[in-house]
């Protein structure tokens, strides 16, 4: 009867973890049952314990075909064991009679192929490997059975018998990316509890690390070499399998006393987008901000091919001691005795006890997924071996794993990925910022040719500008003196500085009065006649009639009142006209000077006629007269004799300076009388012991008081004229100063009438110069009061009036200023120095240039301040 020993069974061959790699999939008959894994994703590292799924270690039996030495011995004998692979049951005879039934995950009968095996017993553990789990494919039998040709087969003859090992790392490189993943071996083998590094023989004594936190073991001594091609593998196969030969050679033993253990190492990298970490760009490194760092999946493949079992019961029985056989052996006994415990549920399981239950902690009992192979022979001479295999095999798919997947988050080529960016990113920073900071240099350069370039352009447009008008201060500076030539000849000696005066009024005045004086002439005539007449009727009264002679005399004697009445008023009309000839020539130019022209030497002379007929004392005393009227006519008059020298005298000394400033005083501002006052005070105001006069007499106060008051242009023409006189006098600067006169000169230029100006410029020039003259003698040492009263800025900015004759003045005065040291520092700030140097270059007139140049080097101050500015005089 056949009994199944398998007490479990295939039916708690359960919750296997899916194989997921999709080439792989269809294969396998070890295939998954259900797929209840959990992805958390939750968490760092390796994945917790509720992600894991249990797995039970698959047991597949193959059984190795008859051999020539068994065809030949057991000839005669039936198999031990038959196989009834469609009930997976394998059948051990236990004589002819009786057999015991064993159920197997998969039954592999002598004519499996190499594929078919890898196929079903591997594949599904290579596919685990590949997602991320470890996997052990272990070959257990007894010595002969097929275990090295199952796993170890290189199939270099024929492809087809190649063996686990070659197939498996086949499939692993070909689900791989070259890229992104890596697959790492190890190959060692273990003898009498000491491990050697197939790939690097020297290094025969390698240990095993447990990790104290998670319990994993490894072999960090072992030699790991990055496997790229399947060349590579076969060799490093090659390579380890001589290695073996010659280090059983060294020991003296045989390959089947020992174990032999391939490991593969598959890190993969999952290409999930949302664990992507995307391309290098600025913004795509915001965007990763949010994402996980890759998953890497590190899965390890162990294929064990074991010593021979048959080792376990026949130790000693080669020529080895016991303990030497025992210590053979002891990793293998151990195996047995750690499998027992795992499919009894044995509390303690010896894991410790060697170092291959060590190196397959995880394959059994651990997390791995585990397929297991056991090879058995037909020949019944090894019953009990067989026996004993099936055994193993039987307890073997009772133990139950927890496949977990070994997944990690890839902290570190994450940060590399990173740090390359930020490099990246800092590199690109750097550049930009050079980038930028060589454009601001560019910008400003640029900028500072553009400003050198306006400069220069600037510089020959006022050079240009200064050429023309100097061309035309040329110009008209001809045109003025032909004209005043021309005026010189027509009019003679003029003395006024602007010959221009008189004109069309004056000429018209002059024949007004012309008709008078014919009229008078001839109401003398009538007069005279009738004078005539009356003496003629006095003389005839001696013969006459009383009442006829008495009406005669009555009506002569009206006649004669009549007469007289119209003289007088015809008086009156002449001092009018008179007064009014005067007014004109005053309204028409300049001060006049004492002298008048010729034209209008006859009516000087009759109003020095009228003059003398009336009498100046009783002029001047209708200067005070309460009519307004008369005061008019009566100032008209005085400042029309005052024109001439002959009567400045005589005005002076009758006290006709004194009334006309009282007339200046007058609470009554009458702007017309003042006018004229100040007319005639500016005439009088030529001669020096009369400035004087005008000083003592409060003159400067009453002048500077008319200047504030006046509106009229041709007023403070007058006051200025009046002042710029009195500038004239060496004695009286001080005093002139003090009572005002400079600040009432200055206060005038708010009328910017050129005639005003003029007058103050003549003022300044004036001062100037006496001011240079005094300093000249030693006299002053100060500084220019002109400048102490704020002259300067106006002077500078006349200087270049279009006015000839305002900048002939002004030229003069700068130049006066500048003769004395003290006053250079102030002309420098003032931008006076400017003027100095262009009057000494375009002044049109020879000795005033030649002034300014001798003026500019002289002084020191001058000298070293265009040294500095670098201008040549
Ligand atoms: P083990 O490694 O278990 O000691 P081997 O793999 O060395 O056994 O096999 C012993 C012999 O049996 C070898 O010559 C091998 O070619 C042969 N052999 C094993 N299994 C088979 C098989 N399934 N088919 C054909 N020959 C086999
Ligand atoms: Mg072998």
């Amino acid at each position: 009867m056949a009994s199944y020993r398998n007490g479990r069974g295939p039916a708690k061959v359960d919750r296997v973890q899916p194989a997921s790699s999709a080439n792989l999939r269809a294969s396998s008959s070890f295939k998954s049952k259900s797929s209840n894994v959990r992805r958390s994703g939750s968490g760092v590292g390796v994945r917790d314990s509720d992600d894991s799924v249990s797995g039970r270690v698959r047991v597949a039996v193959r059984l190795r075909p008859q051999n020539a030495e068994e065809m030949v011995a057991d000839a005669d004998f039936a198999d031990c064991v038959e196989l009834q692979p469609e009930f997976k049951r394998l059948k051990l005879r236990k004589n002819n009679w009786d057999s015991d039934t064993y159920e197997f995950d998969e039954v592999l009968t002598e004519s499996a192929s190499q594929k078919r095996v890898y196929e079903v017993v591997a594949k599904p553990v290579v596919e685990s490997v590949l997602d991320g789990y470890n996997g052990t494919v272990m070959a257990y039998g007894q010595t002969g059975t097929g275990k090295t040709f199952t796993l170890g087969r290189l199939g270099d003859e024929d492809t087809s018998a190649r063996g686990i090992m070659v197939r498996a790392m086949e499939d692993i490189l070909s689900n791989i990316s070259r890229d992104s993943d890596s697959v790492m071996i190890s190959y060692l083998q273990l003898y009498m509890e000491t491990i050697q590094d197939l790939l690097n023989p020297i290094n025969d004594n390698i240990s095993i690390v447990e990790d104290p936190k998670t319990g994993d073991v490894s072999v960090p001594a072992a030699t790991l070499v990055d496997i790229r091609t399947h060349h590579d593998f076969m060799e490093l196969l090659r390579l380890g399998e001589a290695h073996r030969v010659a280090a059983n050679t060294k020991l003296n033993t045989e390959s089947s006393r020992s174990h032999a253990i391939l490991m593969v190492h598959v890190k993969r990298s999952v290409t999930d987008m949302e664990s992507e970490i995307p391309s290098d760009n600025y913004h795509s490194l915001h965007m990763s901000k949010s994402s996980k760092p890759p998953i890497i999946r590190k899965g390890k493949l162990v294929v064990v091919d074991l010593a021979g079992s048959e080792r376990v019961h026949k130790s000693g029985s080669e020529g080895h001691t016991l303990e030497e056989a025992k210590s053979i052996n002891l990793s293998l006994s151990a195996l047995g005795k750690c499998i027992n415990a795992l499919a009894e549920n044995s509390p303690h399981v010896p894991v410790r006890d060697s170092k291959l239950t060590r190196l397959l902690k995880d394959s059994f009992g651990g997390t791995a997924r585990t397929s297991l192979i056991v090879t058995v022979g037909p020949s019944p001479r090894h019953r009990a071996e067989t026996a004993s295999t099936i055994l193993f095999g039987q307890r073997a798919m009772k133990v139950e794993n927890m496949l977990k997947i070994k997944e990690e988050f890839d902290y570190k080529s994450m940060c590399k990925r990173l740090e390359t960016q930020i490099d990246k990113l800092i590199a690109e920073n750097e550049r930009q910022q050079k980038a930028f900071e060589d454009e601001i240099e560019r910008t400003a350069i640029e900028a500072q040719q553009r400003i050198s370039e306006a400069e220069i352009n600037y510089t020959e447009a006022l050079e240009r500008e200064k050429m023309k008008c100097q061309m035309d201060y040329m110009e008209s500076i001809k045109k003025l003196e032909e004209k005043w030539m021309n005026n010189h000849s027509k009019h003679g000696t003029n003395g006024f500085i602007n010959g221009n005066h008189g004109g069309e009024g004056s000429d018209h005045a002059n024949e007004d009065v012309r008709e008078l004086k014919i009229k008078l002439q001839k109401e003398m005539t009538l007069r005279k006649q009738a004078e005539e007449e009356i003496q003629h009727l006095k003389n005839s009264q001696l013969h006459p009639t009383e009442a006829g002679v008495n009406a005669d005399v009555i009506k002569l004697q009206s006649l004669l009142d009549e007469e007289t009445r119209q003289k007088q008023k015809l008086e009156e009309e002449v001092l009018l006209l008179q007064s009014r000839l005067s007014q004109l020539a005053f309204g028409s130019g300049q001060p006049r000077n004492s002298q008048l022209d010729n034209q209008s030497n006859g009516e000087r002379t009759s109003i020095a006629n009228l003059h003398e007929h009336v009498g100046l004392q009783k002029i001047l005393s209708l200067l005070e007269s309460e009519d307004p009227n008369v005061r008019l006519h009566a100032v008209k008059v005085v400042a029309n004799l005052a024109a001439e020298d002959t009567n400045q005298e005589r005005i002076v000394e009758a006290g006709g300076l004194t009334s006309l400033l009282a007339l200046l005083r007058s609470r009554s501002f009458d702007e017309t009388i003042c006018r004229i006052a100040a007319g005639a005070i500016a005439n009088l105001a030529m001669n020096e012991a009369n400035q004087e006069l005008i000083m003592a007499q409060d003159g400067i106060s009453l002048l500077a008081m008319t200047a504030a008051d006046a509106e009229d242009p041709q007023t403070l023409r007058m006051v200025a004229g009046a002042i710029a006189n009195l500038c004239g006098n060496d004695k009286l600067q001080t005093r002139l100063r003090s009572e005002g006169g400079i600040k009432a000169l200055l206060g005038m230029v708010r009328s910017r009438h050129p005639d005003v100006l003029s007058q103050v410029a003549r003022g300044v020039a004036n001062f100037a110069k006496c001011e240079s003259r005094t300093s000249s003698k030693g006299n002053k040492n100060n500084r220019s009061l002109l400048i102490e009263d704020g002259a300067l800025p106006w002077i500078v900015q006349n200087a270049n009036n279009e006015a000839s004759i305002i900048r002939r003045h002004i030229e003069l005065a700068l130049c006066h200023l500048a003769q004395h040291e003290v006053n250079a520092k102030d002309m420098v700030s003032g931008g006076a120095l400017w003027e100095l140097v262009r009057i000494s270059r375009d002044c049109s007139r020879e000795d005033i240039r030649a002034l300014a140049r001798r003026t500019l080097t002289s002084s020191q101050t001058f000298s070293s301040e265009l040294r500095r500015l670098r201008v040549e005089i």
